[in-house]
C-alpha cells in the first residue's frame, strides 16, 4: 500500500460540547488543522496516490461548511435557541459529536466517500487527523 498525506491548516471554527462537565461546554474556537492520509495499491498515470492539484473540492467543502462556522452536536438542547436568536451571527454546522474524535470520524466518512467516488475506488482515505491546537488532536483510522 502506498500513502500520501494532505494537510489543511489554520481553519478557524468554534464548537461546543454541551454535555461536558468542564469548559468545553462553552462555545469556543480553535484554529484547526485537518490531515487526510490517502492510500492505494496502484498509482495514477503520474505515479501519484492522488494528485494534490485535484483536491480543490475538499478545500472548497471545508471553506463552505467549516471556515468561521460553529459546530454543534445534533442533540445540543440549546442549538436552535442560540441560532434562532440571531441567525445572521451564526454559520452552524451540525454533527453527531463535535469532539475532535467525532469530527475526525465525520470527516472520514464524508471525504472517503467523495474520494472513492472520484477515483472509482482506486483511492481510499485511511486516516483523518484533526488538530484543534498545537497540543490536542485525534484521529479516525479506517477499519
Ligand atoms: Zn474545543
Amino acid at each position: 500500500m502506498l500513502t500520501c498525506k494532505k494537510t489543511y491548516t489554520d481553519i478557524p471554527f468554534a464548537h461546543r460540547q454541551h454535555s461536558h462537565d468542564g469548559h468545553c461546554a462553552f462555545i469556543h474556537g480553535h484554529n484547526w488543522s485537518i490531515s487526510l492520509t490517502f492510500a492505494c495499491t496502484e498509482t495514477d498515470e503520474n505515479g501519484f496516490v492522488i494528485d494534490f492539484g485535484k483536491l480543490e473540492f475538499i478545500k472548497s467543502w471545508i471553506s463552505v461548511h467549516l471556515d468561521h462556522a460553529c459546530v454543534f452536536n445534533t442533540d445540543d438542547p440549546q442549538r436552535e435557541a442560540l441560532v434562532n436568536a440571531a441567525e445572521s451571527c451564526w454559520k452552524p454546522y451540525v454533527v453527531d459529536n463535535c469532539s475532535c474524535e467525532g469530527l475526525a470520524q465525520h470527516l472520514f466518512e464524508l471525504f472517503n466517500a467523495m474520494i472513492q467516488e472520484r477515483t472509482d475506488k482506486r483511492v481510499s482515505i485511511v486516516e483523518v487527523e484533526i488538530r484543534e491546537d498545537s497540543k490536542n488532536s485525534a484521529s479516525y483510522l479506517a477499519e
